[in-house]
């Protein structure tokens, strides 16, 4: 595994902090690289937020961590370090927030994850083995977002079926709970260029939280498409995708899709629908949103979406759930997955226990 760094060190935070985690990254026995190669696994990019510029990976494999700071504590750190993170392209920001009395890394994520370290006792080597046991594992999972698509629907499902149906209603029905927040705009900070970047290395086009899933049958599941509107889902290989399945050669998942469409990507999170399905052939229903639940199992690190790691962490809670059926498991500074025997079956167990704000540790 290696490692390198961007941008420009240009304030003594930044010096300190690039300092420390390169000795305990090393020290982990990662590997230094003076350039970024087409094969570099992670790139921590000093950010200058006087002229932010976007960081463009050579490969979907390497991982963007953002590093900027600031000395006043902002009001959302949310608010004011998310644009950081779409502004330069990152799949990570560690937002350096100090003051002389205290410093915090804010780790911000994708998934608007926003958790901290402390530098506390005065002890460089702890804050950094602190700051690199969380960064660590995030930076090494790997992601199984490319789509593989077979234009080869059968006539009869170019509308869908009755599942898909179901699996729309299902859609409007969060919406109308409220459970679909708002997509970030991230056209509005993007250049159409960057925009695509982020899209094609990502696989997400909006990032629009949430989303569903239905058993069609065997291992065959129909899915919400990524950064669509869920609320208002109708068109087969557009807004709802049939997942066939995953090939582990080509690290894809496999869709199929009437031949006269311009297909869109399925939800990132399919590598993870298809985990639990494979698994657990008793599941017949996915639902994922942004909200929590008190007294649930959870993951205990907070990997990507879309990684095959994230969906082995909660594959592997929901067969330690009582039910796996009927699960609710808990995504660690993300989010809620929740099995059930039908849609249906899934909206009647949450119902009156949904909690907005996602617990942040
Ligand atoms: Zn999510």
């Amino acid at each position: 595994m290696n490692f390198t760094f961007v941008g420009q060190l240009n304030s003594p935070h930044l010096k300190w902090f690039a300092e420390g985690i390169k000795k305990e990254l090393v020290a982990e026995s990662y590997q230094y690289c003076e350039e970024s190669a087409e094969n570099i696994r992670m790139v921590l990019h000093f950010v200058n937020q006087d002229h932010m510029k976007p960081y463009r990976r050579k490969a979907q494999a390497t991982f963007c961590v953002a590093v900027a700071e600031t000395n006043a504590f902002p009001e959302d750190i949310l608010k004011e370090g998310y644009p950081i993170l779409i502004r330069t392209l990152s799949n990570l920001l560690i937002y350096i927030i100090h003051s002389p009395e205290t410093l915090e890394a804010y780790f911000i994520t994708l998934e608007r994850g926003c958790y901290s370290v402390s530098y506390t006792d005065i002890d460089d080597q702890l804050f950094f083995s602190k700051v690199a046991k969380r960064l660590i594992p995030i930076a090494s999972s790997r992601l199984v977002i490319d789509n593989e698509f077979h234009r080869d629907l059968p006539e009869e499902l170019w509308n869908g079926d009755e599942i898909s149906a179901q699996l729309g209603e299902a859609g409007r029905k969060l919406d109308a709970l409220n459970l679909l927040p708002a997509p970030f705009p991230m056209e509005e900070l993007l250049s159409p260029q960057d925009f695509r970047h982020v899209k094609r290395l990502f696989g997400i086009g909006g990032l629009s939280y949430g989303n569903l899933s239905a058993r069609k049958k065997g291992q065959q599941f129909w899915m919400s498409a990524s950064g669509v509107n869920k609320g208002d889902m109708r068109e087969i290989g557009r807004d709802i995708l049939l997942v066939a399945g995953y090939s582990e050669e080509r690290n894809a998942m496999l869709l199929h899709i009437p031949p006269h469409i311009e297909p869109r990507r399925v939800s990132v999170d399919a590598i993870e629908h298809w985990m639990i399905y494979t698994r657990h052939p008793e599941v017949k229903a996915i639902i994922h949103i942004h909200a929590w639940m008190d007294g649930i199992l959870s993951t205990e690190i907070n990997y990507p979406c879309g990684t095959w790691e994230l969906a082995k962490a909660v594959s592997d809670l929901v067969s330690r759930a009582d039910d796996p059926s009927r699960a609710i498991i808990g995504l660690k500074n993300h989010g809620l997955t929740i099995t059930g025997t039908s849609l249906e079956d899934i909206f009647e167990r949450i119902d009156g226990l949904i909690i907005r704000q996602i617990p942040m540790t």
